[in-house]
């Protein structure tokens, strides 16, 4: 008998599921997606005539799973490196170069730390203190933020960690969970009385890796989409169909669309936790529990610019703006610096993040008072004299799931409810177990494993 499998939502989570899913034989899969387009978050589209990311425009390969998609997709000889490393950071209005030694922003090097003038020397020898205070580890359930202060002080997490953490989470790591979002943080503090002690072991540790840490595409991260969905291509996948509520009656699971409703066997949810909170109302308890996941916002703006209207070097990958300068954007990436193919020779590209959770004020400008303001800002640091040549704003709402402390179990409750309310019924995407497109990956393709297994007992 063919058993009927319905994957919600063609992002890259929902997409890696269904190319596992679809090519088992006995089962009939199909993609419902509400967009007119497939990739969800991952978007490149033109700028300046050349294909130019609107969200990711890399992944990091100390986890397997994005690279393994790409070696399956034959996509490993198109992956490209960032051009450089170096970033910088804004303090006090002054653009400081990051120095070696950090991980996700701490320092596990002083004299360098010092030479930065990032924090305040007294802020340096508190950072310093890490090496001799007692271990006060306050258990499971700590912040980034609580981490960091308790270990190396407050400019440490003001300065470096929270600008660097919370630029990748659209986060405040006053508020995110150490174990979820920096493991590598978590995990040299839990297994050691100091912090940079753990994290020097654990680079003693691990060989220096052999690949480049982050990899991307020529073409952009709409590469991967584009070749995932040609491997498909035969496939049942139908684009402006949104969900709009998925049930259980004795015998089946019920996705219902605006046209229609299709029973099946098994269902993987892999839109944004919010919109599965939205689609779950008849299975209470889990649609609470993933209401309660909050999400933050961020606006990108992508702006073009002569070259020599620049009078900066842009020699790094970009800045992090820390929250206590005052401005509305939160990093900039010095886009065409860290993939030079994204411009030609007389011209640059920066794209300007703004938002992070508690700071909405982004939402409330229009596009051209935030490409204004945002203008203003960035000007002002880098010493732009001219006009933008061409611009874009890439909204992306709600995109940001935060992973509050103690999230994992939050998620293990939720699948406790749809197991036993909604049993044949799979979560995967970026609310649950990882942001990153790798994480992601990973949750499509244990979404489709669970429901075969799951198949096999019916
Ligand atoms: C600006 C930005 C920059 C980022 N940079 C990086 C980076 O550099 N590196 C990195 O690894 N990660 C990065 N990320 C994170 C990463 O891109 C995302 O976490 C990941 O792509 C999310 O994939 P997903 O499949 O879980 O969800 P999504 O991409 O959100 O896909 C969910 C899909 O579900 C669809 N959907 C929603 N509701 C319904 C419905 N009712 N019915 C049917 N379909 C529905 C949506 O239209 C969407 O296509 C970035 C994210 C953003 C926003």
């Amino acid at each position: 008998m063919t058993s009927q499998v319905v994957v919600v939502g063609g992002g890259i989570a929902g997409l890696t599921a269904f190319r596992q899913i679809q090519k088992q034989p006995g089962v009939d899969a199909v993609l419902l997606e509400a967009s007119s387009r497939l990739g969800g978050k991952i978007r490149t589209t033109n700028f300046l005539g050349r294909p130019v990311d609107e969200g990711a425009d890399a992944f990091i390969t100390r986890v397997p799973w994005g690279i393994e998609l790409c070696t399956e997709l034959g996509l490993d000889s198109f992956l490209i490196s960032p051009a450089t490393s170096t970033a910088y950071v804004l303090v006090d209005g002054v653009l400081r170069k990051l120095p070696e030694g950090l991980v996700l922003g701490v320092p596990t090097k002083l004299l360098p730390l010092l030479r930065s003038r990032i924090v305040s020397p007294l802020a340096a020898i508190r950072a310093g203190f890490d090496h001799f205070l007692p271990d006060d580890w306050p258990g499971d359930d700590e912040s980034v933020g609580g981490l960091i202060r308790r270990r190396m002080g407050d400019q440490i997490a003001e300065r470096l960690v929270d600008p660097l953490v919370g630029s990748i989470n659209a986060g405040d790591t006053d508020h995110l969970d150490a174990a979820l979002t920096t493991p590598q943080l978590e995990t040299a503090a839990r297994q050691n009385r100091s912090l940079i002690t753990g994290l020097k072991e654990q680079a003693k540790a691990s060989p220096k890796p052999q690949t480049p840490v982050f990899v991307g595409f020529e073409n952009g991260m709409g590469q991967l989409v584009e070749t995932l969905v040609n491997s498909v291509s035969e496939a049942d996948i139908r684009t402006n169909t949104p969900v709009t509520a998925i049930t259980r009656d004795t015998d089946n699971l019920v996705v219902w669309t605006q046209q229609a409703s299709i029973k099946c066997d098994a269902v993987i949810l892999a839109t944004p936790a919010h919109q599965a909170a939205h689609l779950l109302a008849s299975c209470q308890p889990a649609a609470d529990r993933l209401s309660s996941i909050e999400h933050a916002s961020v606006a990108l703006v992508t702006m073009g610019f002569k070259r020599s209207d620049i009078s900066h070097s842009l020699d790094g990958s970009g800045m992090l703006i820390p929250r206590g300068e005052g401005l509305l954007a939160t990093a900039v990436s010095w886009g065409s610096s860290k993939w030079p193919h994204w411009a030609d020779e007389e011209h640059v590209i920066l794209r300007v993040s703004a938002g992070r959770a508690g700071d909405t004020r982004a939402l409330a400008l229009d596009d051209n008072e935030l490409v204004e303001t945002l203008l203003t800002e960035v000007a002002n640091i880098l010493e732009i004299q001219g006009d933008l040549v061409e611009w874009r704003v890439s909204r992306w709402i709600d995109a940001f799931p935060q992973y509050a402390p103690g999230h994992d179990r939050l998620v293990a409750a939720i699948e406790r409810d749809l197991r036993s309310d909604m049993s044949g019924l799979f979560l995967a995407g970026a609310g649950y177990k990882g942001i990153g497109i790798p994480a992601c990956i990973n949750q499509g393709n244990q979404s489709a494993e669970a429901t075969l297994d799951y198949l096999k007992t019916l």
